[in-house]
C-alpha cells in the first residue's frame, strides 16, 4: 500500500504500550500487572516456502501473536501486507484483547500477518501461501485456543482455505477454527458487513449525543475496503448521509455534493480503484483527512492522524474503522478541539462481535437469521457506546481512554481472579 503518510518511524507496539501506561496510571496498577499487560503471551514466527506459478519457490515470513488469554480463547484477524512486522502484529493483538473486552465478549486477543504483496500474487499462489501458513500455525490455533478471521487484504475465501487445511489435518470438519467464513461452510449471516455496520451504529449514537442528524451529514472515508466501503454504503442507505469523499491505496476522490457509494464500488470493481470516478475531483490520502466534513472515517492503516495533521482535521466525529489510525498526540489535540473520537477498539468491534456470534453458532450447530444477528450486534454496540460514555463523563477523560479503562479493568479482573500459575 502506498499510503505515504504511514510513517515507518512510528512503531505501533510502542503506541500500544503508551496507551496501556496512560490507563495503568488511572487505574493505579502496580508494576507487575503493567508488565503482564504489556507482554504478548505467545508469539510464533514461521518462515515457509511457497511454490510460485512459474515453478520457482519463495520463502515467506508470517506471525501469529496471542497477546492475552485471561478472558478466553484468543481472537483476531490475519493480514497480508508488505509492511507487516512482528511489532505491528503485537500491537494489533493487544488491541484485539482490549476490543473483545470493551464489547464484553469472552475472548482474549490475537493477530497474525504474512509479509507479502497480495496484489502481486495469483489466486493459486495466494491459496498455496494461505494453506501452508495455516498448517504452520495449526498447532496453536483451534476453536478453543485461538480463532483467526479476515483482516487487511484477506477475506472469506482465505478463511475457507484455512478451515479446509485445518480440517484435513484433523480428519473432520472444524468450522469453529476461523470466523468470517462463507455462509456455505458455517459462516454467519451479516459477518461480511459487520465491521462497517457496527461502526455505523456508533456514529449514529455519537451524532445523536452531539445533537446533529446523520441524515444529510457529510462523510469522508479513507480506505474503501472491507470496513470503509460498508460504512459508506450503510450511512448512505440507512441513515441518509452524504458521502463526499473516499480513497484507497491508489488515491481518493471528492465531490462536495456527495456521490452514490455503490456506484463508486462498481467503478472500483471494474478499474481496481476509486480513482477516476466520473464527476469527482482527485484528492490524496493525506488531504482526505483534512476535508471539511461532519464525520471522518479512517478505515485504512495505522498512524494516519498524527500531531502534524490533527490540528487541521475539521470533522465533528472521527470514527476509527481502521485499527490504530490515531497517535496519542493527535488524541490530545482532538480532545482540546472538542472533536469526538470513536476509538477503534469500539468503532470497529462489530466485526469481532459477529465473529463471536459465528463461532457460537458453529459450536452449537444452530444458525441465526440476519435479523437476529443484526439486532444482537446493535445491542452490543449501543450498550458498549453507552458504557464508554459513562466512564468518559465520570472521569472527565476522552473516549479512547474511557474505552481502555473499561477494557483493561475487565482484563485485569480476569487475571486477578484466576491468579498466577503455579
Ligand atoms: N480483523 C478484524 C478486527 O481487527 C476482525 C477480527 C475477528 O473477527 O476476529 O477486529
Amino acid at each position: 500500500m502506498t499510503m505515504s503518510e504511514q510513517s515507518p518511524a512510528v512503531n505501533p507496539f510502542e503506541t500500544a504500550k503508551r496507551q496501556i501506561d496512560i490507563v495503568a496510571d488511572l487505574l493505579h496498577l502496580n508494576g507487575g500487572m503493567r508488565e503482564v499487560l504489556k507482554s504478548p503471551k505467545r508469539e510464533l514466527t514461521v518462515n515457509f516456502p511457497v511454490r510460485m506459478d512459474d515453478g520457482s519457490f519463495r520463502v515467506y515470513t508470517g506471525y501469529r501473536v496471542q497477546y492475552n488469554m485471561a478472558r478466553g480463547p484468543t481472537k483476531g484477524g490475519i493480514r497480508y501486507h508488505p509492511q507487516v512486522t512482528l511489532d505491528e502484529v503485537r500491537a494489533l493483538a493487544a488491541w484485539m484483547t482490549w476490543k473483545c473486552a470493551v464489547v464484553n465478549i469472552p475472548y482474549g486477543g490475537a493477530k497474525g500477518g504474512i509479509i507479502c504483496d497480495p496484489k502481486h500474487l495469483s489466486l493459486a499462489e495466494t491459496e498455496r501461501l494461505t494453506r501452508r501458513f495455516a498448517s504452520e500455525i495449526a498447532p496453536i490455533i483451534g476453536p478453543e485456543i485461538d480463532i483467526p478471521a479476515p483482516d487487511v487484504y484477506t477475506d472469506s475465501q482465505t478463511m475457507a482455505w484455512i478451515m479446509d487445511t485445518y480440517s484435513m489435518q484433523k480428519g473432520y470438519s472444524v468450522p469453529g477454527v476461523v470466523t468470517g467464513k462463507p455462509i456455505s461452510i458455517g459462516g454467519s449471516e451479516g459477518r461480511g458487513e459487520a465491521t462497517g455496520r457496527g461502526c455505523s451504529y456508533v456514529i449514529r449514537e455519537a451524532a445523536h449525543e452531539l445533537g446533529f442528524k446523520v441524515k444529510g451529514a457529510s462523510v469522508a472515508v479513507q480506505g474503501f475496503g472491507n470496513a470503509g466501503s460498508v460504512v459508506a454504503n450503510l450511512l448512505h442507505d440507512e441513515q441518509g448521509a452524504k458521502i463526499i469523499a473516499v480513497s484507497d491505496s491508489k488515491g481518493g476522490i471528492v465531490n462536495p455534493d456527495g456521490f452514490n457509494p455503490h456506484a463508486v464500488e462498481e467503478h472500483k470493481k471494474k478499474t481496481g480503484s476509486v480513482v477516476g470516478f466520473p464527476g469527482a475531483k482527485a484528492v490524496s490520502n493525506e488531504e482526505i483527512l483534512e476535508l471539511p466534513c461532519d464525520v471522518l472515517v479512517p478505515a485504512a492503516l495505522e498512524n494516519q492522524l498524527t500531531k502534524k495533521n490533527a490540528d487541521r482535521v475539521r470533522a465533528k466525529i472521527v470514527a476509527e474503522a481502521a485499527n490504530g489510525p490515531t497517535l496519542p498526540e493527535a488524541d490530545t489535540i482532538f480532545f482540546q478541539k472538542g472533536i469526538t473520537v470513536l476509538p477503534d477498539i469500539l468503532a470497529n468491534a462489530g466485526g469481532v462481535t459477529v465473529s463471536y456470534f459465528e463461532w457460537a453458532q458453529d459450536i452449537q450447530g444452530f444458525f441465526w437469521t440476519l435479523d437476529e444477528v443484526n439486532q444482537r450486534l446493535e445491542r452490543v454496540m449501543t450498550t458498549s457506546y453507552a458504557d464508554m460514555r459513562k466512564k468518559a463523563k465520570e472521569h472527565q477523560i476522552h473516549n479512547r481512554t474511557a474505552a481502555y479503562v473499561l477494557a483493561i479493568q475487565r482484563v485485569v479482573d480476569a487475571i486477578r481472579i484466576r491468579g498466577f500459575y503455579p
